[in-house]
């Protein structure tokens, strides 16, 4: 199919934005933030991904509207694995026409225009969206369907507290009559969001972080678990999902099984499968088609990518919040060292207090070393959790620190994590 084919999504023929008339100045802010983006690329200033939006938005604040508008628009929005699941929707969705997508993780306002910018004739859009900027946006370009992966405490001082963003979302669902909204159910949070939709597809995708679900969202009493159904007594219940992760495949209701066979390694990444599978299902892509879509990816966004340091073989992960490393602390090789790099860069959050929710005690035995801005935070956390360690605050400098031979592994949050990938000439 050619990018400028119409694309059927459901029972809908959706035309490309090329075959509308944008306002002029619409046309010009367009071709202005291209350039812009073009420019900032052909510099080696970043890749275009926040400035093209800048300049677009600068010369027309409506832009978003008016590109956003008259394409299929998937919205992709959560704590974690928002830029996975994004990068595996744009990739399933390829095969229906061309995505703009911003799979370089600007994921506010001007990124999310930058992505529609640089692609303004694709008749399909996979955004992922930063939870405060959901509202915003999803009201100007009525996404087809809005994906909510889970609900947890992250950036305390940026984000605010996670039920204030729940009461957001639920108001997002509310007011988009038209929009499907594919929701994990294993998280109580995201279900309390979900139910104000008129369209919701459920996924049991499961979730091992439940600390900031322990409360009901709607009345504050006790959120009761058994094994995998939750309830409340006011009537909040799990819904029953249309698709089931269940080890390494997804179900459905009917009981079709597809086993998914990732590369990306741990049980987060095939919860985000699941649930890309489930929204391109929505907009008629065969789940056969979607999984044999995802099987090749290999990393996002350079993580999980090897490296070598200092003659050893590293892998690098991020974790950013409590529950990121719930999921990241078991993927770890127990036969190598750890290096762990935390900072408190303004886009990781200045609050350190999450390092307390973090339950380093799993690495009792292994070798780690502290690293980052904040080391000496973190070594203090470590010495709590009876964790023997080194303390080396650069995060190379204490790979090449470790006595012994073999791979390591190096866990890092966001801003530390990306000073990584540039030293290792990934970005
Ligand atoms: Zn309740």
């Amino acid at each position: 199919m050619s990018p400028d084919s119409p694309c059927v999504v459901g029972k809908q023929a959706v035309l490309p934005p090329v075959a509308r008339r944008l306002p002029a100045r619409t046309r010009l802010a367009v071709a202005a933030g291209r350039l812009g983006a073009a420019i900032s690329r052909g510099m080696g200033l970043g890749n275009g991904g926040v400035i093209g939006g800048r300049i677009a938005l600068t010369l027309d604040p409506r832009v978003l509207s008016r590109i956003g508008g008259g394409r299929t628009v998937v919205l992709v929005t959560g704590t974690n694995g928002k830029t996975t699941t994004a990068l595996m929707l744009s990739r399933i969705l390829e095969t229906l026409g061309q995505v703009a997508t911003n799979s370089d993780g600007a994921n506010m306002t001007d990124g999310v225009v930058a992505a529609l910018v640089d692609k303004h004739r694709a008749p399909l859009a996979v955004l992922e969206v930063d939870e405060t900027y959901v509202p915003a946006v999803a009201a100007q370009v009525h996404p087809a369907c809005l994906v909510l992966l889970n609900l947890s405490r992250d950036q305390l001082d940026r984000v605010g507290e996670v039920r204030t963003t729940e009461r957001a979302l639920r108001a997002v669902a509310a007011a988009l009559p038209d929009t499907t909204v594919v929701a994990n159910c294993d998280d109580p949070l995201v279900t309390s969001a979900a139910l104000g939709s008129a369209h919701p597809v459920w996924v049991g995708a499961g979730q091992r972080w439940h600390a900031d679900a322990v409360a009901c969202a709607r009345c504050g009493q006790a959120v009761v678990r058994h094994d995998t159904c939750w309830h409340c007594a006011c009537g909040l219940t799990r819904p029953d999902p249309l698709w089931t992760l269940t080890g390494d495949a997804v179900e459905t209701r009917e009981g079709s099984k597809i086993t998914l066979g990732l590369r990306l390694p741990g049980r987060a990444n095939a919860a985000n499968a699941a649930i890309a599978v489930a929204t391109a299902a929505r907009l008629g892509v065969p789940p056969e088609v979607a999984v044999a879509q995802l099987r090749p990816i290999a990393d996002v966004a350079g993580r999980y990518r090897q490296a070598w340091v200092s003659g050893r073989s590293v892998r690098v992960m991020l974790a950013k919040n409590p529950a990121c490393w719930e999921e990241t602390l078991p993927l770890l090789d127990s036969r190598s060292p750890v290096v762990i790099a935390v900072n408190s860069g303004e886009a990781d959050g200045r609050d350190m207090s999450w390092l307390w929710d973090v339950r380093f005690e799993q690495l009792r035995g292994r070798q780690v070393v502290a690293a980052g801005q904040r080391a000496t935070d973190l070594a203090v956390r470590l010495t709590y959790a009876e964790v023997r360690h080194t303390l080396c605050p650069r995060p190379l400098a204490a790979v090449a620190s470790l006595p012994s031979p073999g791979p390591v592994e190096i866990v890092a949050n966001y801003t530390a994590f990306r000073d990584l990938r540039q030293q290792l000439g990934d970005d």
